[in-house]
């Protein structure tokens, strides 16, 4: 059967050499396959991203001599079909209205594991939340975890050079799946948009694989097929340190500026990787 894969990355900042590592593991696999590769911009953060940012994706990725399949789909054009999926979960009395401070902040970053929040707002009764949402004050909305993961049972993944692993949503707590400044958030989104594109090998780098773990739970609970996965190893620059967006010279954009060519770009990866 053939495969879908994707490259979805989020507008806050230029490609660096390592987007492009990543775009093109996918993409190489994809049409070696003769399968389809798909863009997705990952813009639901407007405090982050910028628009600029997300159309130059499409020019540095055609400039390397990559391709895909199908329109791009920008998340932030979609945010009604999130709330949806959202209200499909609270429909089964998952959710609950968060009002602590630090919701949406840390807890709703794809990369790193934040401490588990407490469960302080999954307390609270219905009067309490009636009235402080009568006060008008913003509120995140959380994954009951224990609820969700005893609902949807014991999970595994299929990790592409490793075989079936175990999926453990628990340690992550109660997520946030709908932030205080936008109605959704990357784990929600990025679960959505792969299974409505038919996304059927997720490649992506090593910071994301924790949260797999919580993508196969929304994947379960909301009905949709499990992908395959395929993370591939960080590049790293001489000293060992992984490469960031703060390494402005690494931009393509800077690289293209300074003379360089696409085939001189991958042959550098090569190198680093
Ligand atoms: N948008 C995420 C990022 O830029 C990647 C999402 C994914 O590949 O699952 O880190």
């Amino acid at each position: 059967m053939s495969i879908t894969t994707r490259f979805a990355p989020s507008p806050t900042g230029y490609l660096h050499l390592g987007h492009a590592a990543s775009a093109l593991a996918g993409w190489k696999r994809a049409r070696k396959a003769r399968g389809r590769f798909l863009l997705r911009i990952e813009d639901i953060d407007r405090s982050r991203c910028r628009a600029e940012y997300a159309d130059a994706i499409p020019e540095d990725l055609a400039w390397l001599g990559i391709d895909w399949d199908a329109e791009v789909r920008r998340q932030s054009e979609h945010l009604a079909e999130y709330g949806e999926a959202l209200g499909r979960l609270d429909a089964m009395g998952l959710l609950y209205p968060c009002f602590c401070t630090r919701a949406g902040i840390a807890m709703s970053a794809p990369h790193g594991k934040d401490a588990a929040y407490a469960g302080t707002c999954r307390h609270l009764s219905g009067t309490e939340v009636a009235e402080r949402m009568a006060r008008g004050l913003p509120y995140a909305l959380r994954l009951d975890m224990d609820r969700a993961a005893r609902q949807a049972g014991p999970l595994r993944y299929h990790e592409e050079a490793e075989g079936w692993l175990a999926a453990d949503p628990l340690p992550f707590g109660d997520v946030v799946l709908a932030r205080k400044d936008v109605p959704a958030s990357y784990h929600l989104c990025v679960v959505h948009d792969d299974a409505l594109q038919g996304v059927s090998l997720v490649t992506r780098g090593e910071d994301l694989r924790e949260a797999t773990s919580i993508h196969l739970l929304l994947q379960a609970l909301l009905g949709l097929p499990h992908p395959a996965y395929a993370h591939h190893p960080l590049l790293t620059d001489a000293s060992g340190r992984r490469l960031a967006k703060r390494d402005g010279a690494m931009t393509l954009r800077a690289m293209r500026q300074a003379g360089e060519t696409p085939e001189s770009v991958i042959r550098r990866l090569h190198a680093n990787g």
